[in-house]
């Protein structure tokens, strides 16, 4: 019925909503900042084709469809990344929403002339879609699987406090709020702890602990697993009752509205993975990244899977992972980027059977804050890449002051995307530094020119292209 209600509204008034996800520090707020910026500034980008060929005419920023959702701050973005700051912007930690209204003219044919189309993009943590499993799960099982995992090599040691903790409390006894909260906060700083070591990314959920959104602090963000026996009951008002409680708080008010009224309404999704810090933190980060390509693959697929999940069946008919931070590499090496990005989801395609959706891989700066030199070594000429790195960005024995700028040969990506998993990239063999956001020189007229992109345009035409003919 909803999309039935969808499609009529959008026969109407068509509009895309198109969401833009990815786990922390894998580059939303820049895609969708540059997406915007170019989207309404209507700058030329050939692979695009209702750009290439002319046919927009306007796009402005227009009142976004809800208003209980925060408006991404789109200005306040661009103007970071311009002087005298050239800097970064915040990263993306909550759900924003903006709209982007273009005018345009149809292609020749028998549908020709004017015609409109609003863009909804909604930007959101990638770890929100990794809470999809938890819908399917009893608090007992979740706190087994938690636990056991916790318990594996490597993990073990930053699990110690939690665990210590852990062994202090009975199940079965009543627990004071300061207690919960002392659990609550033990399991958090074992959930950081994964994500800062070997291991990168999270995938252990609560994706909410460490992404919590407006909602830091409330009793559906403060729970911890508890290491029950098998077919253990709570009792009322037990430590084991209150935890539970909680879990099934953060189901109902937390999980399941934003499967409901956000992930649900999306027509098209842009996946961003930050496959070059994967690839550069080692093997552990890499098994971690594939096992959340995973948990979001099958988020694509709800609904063909359970009863619970079928509620929040996705409409989602095109999705795009893009390798994010391409302008780290030589442009001869972004096929092989391109390679491993698509070997690692082909992998999960195989795993999770499928997405539900037509799935494009692709490699892509949004922004990019480098440019290509030779560099010579002997009697070899090196493809290297020239930028300015971060104050305090260390290569080898140079500190960076964040001013100068450097050749960087950032290093060889294997030609056979299978090696990766075979320990080809020794551990600090690669050289990413961040590098800062591009400095761009106004013309003779005090115009700025439109900042620079890596395969953005192609990005865009995969998705939302042929909504725009
Ligand atoms: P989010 O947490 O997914 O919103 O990630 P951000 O968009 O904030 O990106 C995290 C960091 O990655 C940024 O602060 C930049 O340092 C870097 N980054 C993101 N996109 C690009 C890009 O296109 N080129 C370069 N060189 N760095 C990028």
């Amino acid at each position: 019925m909803r999309n039935l209600g969808a499609y009529a509204a959008n026969a109407i008034s068509p509009r895309v909503r198109l969401g833009v996800t990815g786990l922390s520090r894998s580059g939303k707020t820049v895609f969708t900042t540059a997406l915007v910026h170019h989207l309404i500034g209507v700058t030329p980008l050939p692979v695009f084709r209702a750009s290439a060929e002319g046919r927009i005419r306007r796009a402005i920023l227009d009142d976004q469809p809800d208003d209980a959702v925060p408006r991404f701050p789109f200005e306040e973005h661009l103007a970071t990344l311009g002087e005298p700051h050239r800097r970064w912007p915040e990263s993306t930690t909550r759900i924003a929403e903006l709209r982007v209204a273009i005018d345009y003219e149809r292609r020749a044919g028998w549908r020709s002339g004017p015609a409109h189309l609003a863009v909804d993009i909604v930007d959101y943590p990638g770890e929100w879609l990794i809470d999809l499993a938890l819908l399917d799960k009893d608090f007992a099982s979740w706190s087994r699987d938690t636990l056991a995992a916790s318990r594996a090599n490597g993990r073990a040691v930053i699990a110690a406090p939690w665990h210590a903790a852990l062994a202090e409390h009975d199940p079965k006894k009543p627990a004071s709020e300061m207690d919960i909260g002392r659990l609550s906060d033990l399991f958090k700083v074992y959930l950081t702890a994964l994500r800062e070591g070997p291991e990168r990314v999270a995938t252990t959920p609560p994706g909410r602990f460490l992404m919590p959104g407006d909602l830091a602090g409330s009793p559906a963000l403060t729970f911890s697993p508890l290491d029950l026996p098998p077919g253990a009951e709570p009792a009322p008002k037990s430590l084991h009752a209150q935890m539970e409680r909680r879990f099934d708080a953060y189901r109902t008010h937390v999980v399941r509205p934003f499967f409901r009224d956000h992930f649900s309404q999306l027509d098209r999704q842009i996946v961003l993975v930050d496959v070059l810090s994967a690839l550069d933190s080692g093997p552990l980060a890499l098994a971690e990244l594939e096992d959340a390509l995973d948990r979001v693959l099958l988020a694509f697929r709800a609904g063909s899977n359970t009863l619970i999940s079928s509620l929040f069946a996705p409409r989602i008919d095109k999705v795009l992972f893009a390798a994010t931070k391409a302008d780290h590499l030589h442009r001869s090496d972004h096929a092989r980027l391109e390679a491993i990005l698509r070997l690692l989801v082909d992998r999960s395609l195989r795993r999770t059977r499928g997405a539900g959706a037509r799935v494009e891989t692709m490699a892509l700066a949004s922004i990019r804050a480098t440019r290509e030199a030779s560099v010579r070594s002997g009697r070899e000429t090196l493809p290297a890449i020239v930028g300015t790195p971060e104050a305090g960005e260390c290569i080898g024995d140079e500190l960076f002051d964040g001013m100068t700028e450097a050749a960087i040969f950032p290093g060889e990506l294997p030609e056979d995307p299978h090696a990766v998993f075979s320990g080809a990239i020794a551990p600090g063999a690669l050289r990413f530094p961040r590098f800062r956001p591009p400095l761009r020189m106004p013309d003779a007229a005090g115009r700025l020119p439109p900042l620079p992109h890596i395969r953005l345009d192609r990005a865009l035409e995969f998705l939302i292209g042929d909504r725009l003919i």
